[in-house]
Parts: C-alpha cells; sequence; structure tokens
C-alpha cells in the first residue's frame, strides 16, 4: 500500500496549488477531500469544497470550476498519465467521521441511483438524462474521452468530470 500513499501525496500535494489557484479567481474553496475507492473502481475521487452558496454557484456559471478543473487535471497528467479520477465540487466541509466519509465515497461513486424507471442524479437529485455532456476532442482522437457534466436546472450546482479510462 506503500505506493498508494507515495501517489496521494503526489495529489495531495497539487489539490494544494489548485486551491491557491482558485482562490486567484475569487472562489472561496477553502477544503477538500481526497477519496481512494479501492472496493470497486481503484479511483481517485477529489472533492472541493466551498464555503459559502453564493461563491459556489456563481463559481459554477462563471465557468471557475471548469478552470479549477483543468488546472487541476493538467497537474494531476505530470504524476500520471492514466490516474483514474473525478473531481467534483460540493459546499460544506470535509468528512469528520467514518459515516460521513462513507456517506460522501457513496455519492461520488455512484452517479445515480435508479428510482422506478427514473435515474436521479445522487449529486443534486434531479434526472440524470437531463445532465449535459462536455467535452474536448484531443488532437489525433475522434471522440472525447473525459470531459464534464452539469446539471441544466436552475441554479443546481452539480458538476462532476467523467473519463473513459478507468471504464
Ligand atoms: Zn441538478
Ligand atoms: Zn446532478
Amino acid at each position: 500500500m506503500s505506493n498508494l500513499n507515495t501517489i496521494a501525496d503526489k495529489i495531495e500535494e497539487v489539490i494544494l496549488k489548485t486551491i491557491s489557484y482558485s482562490n486567484e479567481l475569487k472562489t472561496d474553496i477553502n477544503n477538500y477531500a481526497l477519496l481512494y475507492d479501492q472496493k470497486t473502481d481503484n479511483k481517485w475521487y477529489i472533492i472541493f469544497f466551498f464555503h459559502e452558496q453564493v461563491y459556489h454557484e456563481n463559481s459554477i456559471k462563471n465557468g471557475n470550476c471548469y478552470h479549477v478543473y483543468l488546472f487541476l487535471q493538467e497537474e494531476l497528467k505530470q504524476i500520471d498519465n492514466d490516474l483514474p479520477y473525478s473531481i467534483s465540487f460540493e459546499l460544506g466541509s470535509p468528512p469528520s467521521n467514518k459515516l460521513e466519509y462513507e456517506e460522501l465515497l457513496k455519492k461520488s461513486t455512484e452517479t445515480y441511483v435508479s428510482k422506478g424507471e427514473q435515474k436521479i442524479c445522487s449529486k443534486c437529485g434531479h434526472s440524470w438524462n437531463d445532465h449535459q455532456l462536455s467535452g474536448f476532442i484531443k488532437e489525433g482522437e475522434t471522440s472525447p474521452k473525459e470531459g464534464w457534466m452539469i446539471c441544466p436546472h436552475a441554479n443546481c450546482t452539480c458538476f462532476i468530470t467523467w473519463d473513459f479510462k478507468s471504464k
């Protein structure tokens, strides 16, 4: 497991760098959680926490969350080009006990829950099918391999990154 610890240390280093970058953009991100899911998909979940809702909403609307995501994405590539990860933004503070930790991990790993015929986003509770997928096509590729997803509902702050690397 020592290799995992080394990777975690490196990721935490670039997360801190990303938080100072995000402060330059005038977000109020002041905390984060780094979760690793060994049981299901061996993926790193990076969750940034906004302190106040107004900052959270504005940063989704004006693209600052997207810029933070791009910044961190570049940094993570320096660690390992194939690192499986997911970045998201929340309001509040990181988990302070095991139960909260497990709840956050569950919310992060299960993108949606099925309610009868409907798929409900586990982050925001709106219909999963309404979520809009965006991504960029890189040189030499024919389709995007990673990108982000946002919810079109008014004032919804749902923002999840996606990738095909770990699938
Ligand atoms: Zn939503
Ligand atoms: Zn959502």
